[in-house]
């Protein structure tokens, strides 16, 4: 089976900065650093690394080359990756020595996604397959529709969080991840608590209180591993890409969650994200 992915593709420019820049100031970084990141590329990751055949769909600009050839070497299939004349979706983070940040996201190739490249990919799903989408690119309701039509199923990570994008593509949802913020949210702006919601599984991630369950049979709790955090970027995507390589495999879900617990606490025991994403080897012998 396959785990499609409509996603990001972005490159972290990562700026060490003596403060973080007031208005009209100019600084000089005394450091940079460039990565592969966003939700998409997270998420197609963290998937292949726990071993799912992955297939990213997305876009990337000419400048955007060496992270498809990266995601490649994570062994995701980039066939349905486009390269468009827009530039690559850029983070530009500066932080300070506090480890305090600043981002700035130029969305780019991410909001030019042919939606050919889309039809294209979907038409080599197989009935039973997983589409996972985040809220960092164009086309995720003209995706869920075809996705649900053709008997996939449909996942969906409600983040950056928008209220009225959740609400386009809950109808065809088998799954939804939320945080607790978003849980919240989308309960204001709905009315509706994650238990009531119109998806047979909605998955609540509840940081060092592991995540809760809402499916068929009631809530279910899995704890989170006790460890010391450093750094949570990338947790939850990490979780996510989990969770659906484990339901891909054909796991109870309560179990892909106690895999994805695990190697989001390896993540939050370390800095960076895409790149430091361990792999089932590495999660299945850790015992915190
Ligand atoms: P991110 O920081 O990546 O945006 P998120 O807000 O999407 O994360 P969280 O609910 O904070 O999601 O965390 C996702 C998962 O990461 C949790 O369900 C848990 O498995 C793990 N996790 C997060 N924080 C901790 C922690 N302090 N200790 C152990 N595990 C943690």
């Amino acid at each position: 089976m396959t785990v499609w992915n409509l996603g990001s593709i972005n490159a972290d420019f990562i700026y060490q900065v003596p403060h973080l820049p007031g208005p009209g100031e100019t600084l000089s970084s005394t450091d940079r650093q460039v990565f592969l990141g966003g939700k998409g590329t997270n998420m197609s990751v963290a998937a292949a690394q726990a071993g799912a055949h992955v297939s990213h769909i997305g876009a990337v600009g000419p400048d955007g080359r060496w992270a498809v050839d990266r995601l490649m070497e994570y062994g995701v299939d980039t066939r349905h990756i486009a390269q468009v004349e827009t530039e690559t979706c850029q983070a530009m983070i500066f932080v300070d020595p506090d480890g305090e940040n600043m981002i700035v996201l130029h969305p780019g190739a991410n909001m030019k996604i042919p939606p050919e490249i889309l039809e294209q990919a979907l038409t080599r799903a197989e009935t039973g397959d997983w589409l996972v989408m985040q809220n960092e690119t164009i086309l995720q309701p003209e995706a869920a529709t075809l996705a649900s039509k053709m008997g996939l199923k449909v996942a969906y990570a409600a983040a950056p969080f928008d209220a009225e994008k959740v609400q386009a593509v809950l109808d065809h949802l088998d799954l939804l991840f939320l945080n607790a913020v978003e849980a919240q949210q989308l309960e204001e702006a709905t009315g509706t608590s994650p238990a009531k919601l119109p998806v047979e599984n909605v998955i609540v991630t509840q940081g060092g209180d592991g995540a809760t369950w809402f499916g068929p049979d009631g809530p279910v709790h899995v704890a989170a591993l006790q460890v010391e955090p450093v750094d949570t970027t990338g947790a939850g995507d990490t979780f996510t890409g989990y969770v659906l390589a484990g339901l891909d495999r054909g796991m109870p879900m309560a179990q892909a969650m106690g895999l994805a617990n695990t190697a989001a606490a390896l993540m939050v025991m370390r800095h960076g994200t895409a790149d430091v994403i361990p792999d089932l080897a590495e999660v299945q012998s850790f015992r915190a």
